[in-house]
């Protein structure tokens, strides 16, 4: 199984989109195809058995549209065909207003003014009049039928100048609706614009200069100050003050030196590095974000399913409906106008323009938002639960104390400790990992190990178990503890230093306490979603309840639930849902035992690239930093976004209605009608792209 995208161009309206789907679905070998009309894309799921993308181009012209492989400089050609197109429509204006204006003021013979006409009339209709071909070809009407049938109908009846006009006017608007979408897109082409076309490459000593598409994982790349990073990699040596804004949304740049991650896009804004790569091409960060985001978008609203599925038989009803007037009023002037603004372009058009806006903003911002039913779910959230290792806290703790409490020496301990975590990639192995290198002690591999999710751990060395972990592990692993243990665990808890408790051949030998801190900033950005209206923030955590309490009153959390197991997260999600009244759950995780919960709430937010990729498969909203302040950022935008669509919906009934009225009863000219409904098209989607600029 395979995906392939195709651009798909000549598609006039959203149900050309489902033709289009529908002529690629019957290809042999084809699974699924998907089309936005929007990005003009189509996704097609094909078995490895279809040696090529013929069969599907071919199968798209068949359908009567044109379809070829996405190409890199796709925004360039674009932008010149655009301008051609535009120089194309400026000419059949003033050839109409030419040939309108002589005569009109009868400078020259009738004939000539109206032959002028007539040519501006072809030029303008012609363009609209294959795609109505095409679409009755594929039995379907559609916008472009209503139009032609107007046009058709209004030269025969000799009105040449309304005819023109009409088929002018829907040429500029159509014109205006492509350059605002373009100019949508062209914010998320920008993404990977950002990747450089070359690299300077190390190889042999020597520096030569590769092309982007060459690199490969392993090059050792230069990269100086001004200069963008080619791949996402460690710096070897060097140092730099690195801007990553696009790829986190960070403003403030950071510095980079040995050991440091860096990422494609990113760029050096002073001193020099030498990077290893280790991802390149579509395996970068950046390039994850494109296609995820191009994928979101894809993904469509359930509200533009009903309307897309309305506009199949809305264009038969208008049809009827306009011939309904003409056998009423016996006016083809009406019944023509009636046809023009019949069409709900302005109603199909309100959601995803709007959902695509928001979610070209919202990756701009660094917050990658996986569809359009993730905005209408943020946007009517009431409860934000929130993971506390990782999430409100950095989730690098350190080593605090550690306390022996049989004959082993504290480095004893630590080893032991050190030893059973070696295989873990918990925050809490980490810090008594770095405790032991601090130490300088020398850690081999366990004999066996077994991590057990928000619990601890269990190896086994020398042919000895090893336990540690928190006392819910050593409960189940039969290991007792005496009062002396638990008091001085409380007393730990209570300064808010989780404590690991170290056992060694079924009996304890110690506690190790760390400490995590508070990411700065928390406070606010729990406050801010506080103001925003969101009722309730929880706070959900495999710690210690003491431990959890503590870090919940400095941040103002209303609820604490701890010493939750991972399975038991999700559980307390979909307890928390089924209470809430109208509206959802979110919850806010990092770790690989987040990943149950963020699935089952209403959105599932990850944290930032320190997060794990189980938790960013697993979320509906992925932030490419450790910003707690992206949360409101993103509740913000979303109810912003649902605000538009209803403004845009709402506009475009109310005004199709009121514009059919008009012209049924004879009181819109057929150039008003035209201009009238283009306007409706126009306005719906200016308003979606203020999301574009949204705070
Ligand atoms: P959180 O929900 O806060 O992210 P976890 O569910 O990952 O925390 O872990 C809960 C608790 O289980 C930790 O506070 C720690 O006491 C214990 N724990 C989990 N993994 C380990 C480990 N590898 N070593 C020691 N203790 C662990
Ligand atoms: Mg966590």
């Amino acid at each position: 199984m395979k995906t392939v995208k195709l651009q798909v161009d000549a598609m006039s309206c959203a149900s050309c989109a489902k033709a289009v789907e529908k002529a690629l679905s019957a290809v042999t070998g084809v699974d699924k195809a998907s089309v936005n009309f929007v990005s003009k894309t189509a996704t097609v799921n094909v078995q490895n058995t279809l040696a090529n993308e013929q069969p599907l181009i071919d199968a798209v012209k068949r359908a009567g549209y044109s379809a070829h492989l996405p190409v890199r400089d796709r925004e360039t050609q674009e932008n010149r065909a655009a301008r051609r197109q535009f120089v194309k429509v400026i000419g059949i204006g003033a050839l109409l207003v030419v040939g309108w204006v002589l005569g009109a003021t009868k400078l020259v013979p009738a004939t000539v003014a109206t032959g002028l006409v007539i040519i501006a009339l072809v030029l303008a209709a012609w363009p609209i009049f294959l795609r109505a071909i095409k679409a009755l070809l594929g039995k379907r009407l559609d916008a472009d039928v209503l139009v032609t049938i107007a046009v058709i109908a209004a030269s025969s009846v000799g009105e040449f100048v309304a005819a023109a006009e009409v088929a002018f006017i829907m040429l500029l608007g159509a014109q205006l609706e492509e350059y605002t979408i373009r100019r949508a897109r062209r914010s998320l082409g920008s993404l990977l614009s950002l990747v450089p076309p070359t690299a300077h490459v190390r190889r042999d000593g020597k520096e030569e200069e590769v092309a982007a598409a060459e690199l490969q994982v392993g090059d050792v790349v230069v990269v100086r100050a001004g200069e963008r990073i080619p791949v996402d990699g460690v710096v070897q040596s060097g140092m730099a003050s690195v801007n990553q804004a696009p790829v986190t949304g960070e403003s403030m740049p950071v510095d980079r030196s040995e050991g440091d991650e860096v990422f494609v896009g990113t760029l050096a804004e002073t001193g020099a590095l030498i990077i290893e790569a280790r991802r390149v091409g579509e395996d970068t960060t950046l390039a994850r974000i494109a296609q995820l985001v191009e994928a979101a978008q894809q993904r469509e609203a359930p509200i533009q399913r009903t309307l897309d599925r309305a506009a199949g038989w809305l264009v038969p009803i208008m049809l009827t409906l306009s011939a309904l007037v003409y056998v009423f009023s016996h006016d083809v002037a009406r019944a023509i106008t009636v046809l023009i603004v019949a069409c709900p372009c302005a109603l199909i058009l309100a959601t995803p323009t709007a959902v695509m806006a928001a979610i070209a903003r919202a990756a701009r911002a660094g917050v990658l938002i996986k569809g359009g039913q993730y905005l209408e779910a943020t946007a009517r959230l009431h409860t934000i639960v929130f993971d506390k290792t990782g999430t409100l806290t950095h989730g690098e703790p350190e080593v605090t104390h550690v306390s022996r409490f049989d004959q082993h020496s504290e480095a004893e301990l630590v080893q032991m400790a050190a030893v059973a975590e070696k295989m873990s990639a918990h925050p809490v192995a980490r810090a008594i990992m770095r405790k032991a290198t601090a130490l300088g002690l020398v850690t081999e591999d366990p004999a066996t190990f077994e991590a057990h999710h928000g619990r601890g751990v269990v190896a086994e060395r020398n042919g000895q178990k090893l336990v540690v972990g928190q006392t819910g592990l050593m409960d189940d692993q039969s290991i007792v503890m005496s009062d002396a243990l638990h008091t001085h665990m409380d007393e730990h808890h209570d300064e808010g230093h989780t404590t690991i408790v170290v056992a060694h051949d079924g009996e304890i030998c110690g506690t190790i306490c760390v400490a995590d801190t508070v990411r700065a900033r928390a406070d606010e950005a729990i406050s801010d979603l506080r103001k925003m209206g969101i009722e309730k923030v929880v706070m959900l955590t495999g710690d210690n309840k003491r431990v959890a309490m503590q870090i919940a009153d400095k941040l103002g959390i209303d609820e604490v639930k701890a010493d939750v197991l991972p399975e038991q997260k999700a559980a307390h999600i979909e307890s928390l849902r089924q209470k809430g009244r109208l509206g959802g759950v979110a919850m806010v995780g990092d770790g690989i035992n987040d990943a149950p919960a963020l699935s089952v709430a209403d959105v599932g937010i990850a944290m930032g690239l320190g997060g794990t990729d189980v938790a960013h498969e697993a979320a509906d909203i992925a932030l490419m930093a450790d910003d707690l302040s992206k949360i409101a950022f993103a509740v913000g935008l979303s109810r912003h976004t649902l605000q538009i669509i209803k403004q845009g919906l709402l506009f475009a009934l109310v005004y199709n209605v009121v514009m059919v009225t008009t012209a049924a009863t004879g009181h819109l000219h057929m150039i008003g009608g035209a201009i009238a409904h283009q306007f409706s098209s126009v306005l719906v989607i200016v308003n979606a792209m203020r999301l574009l600029r949204y705070r």
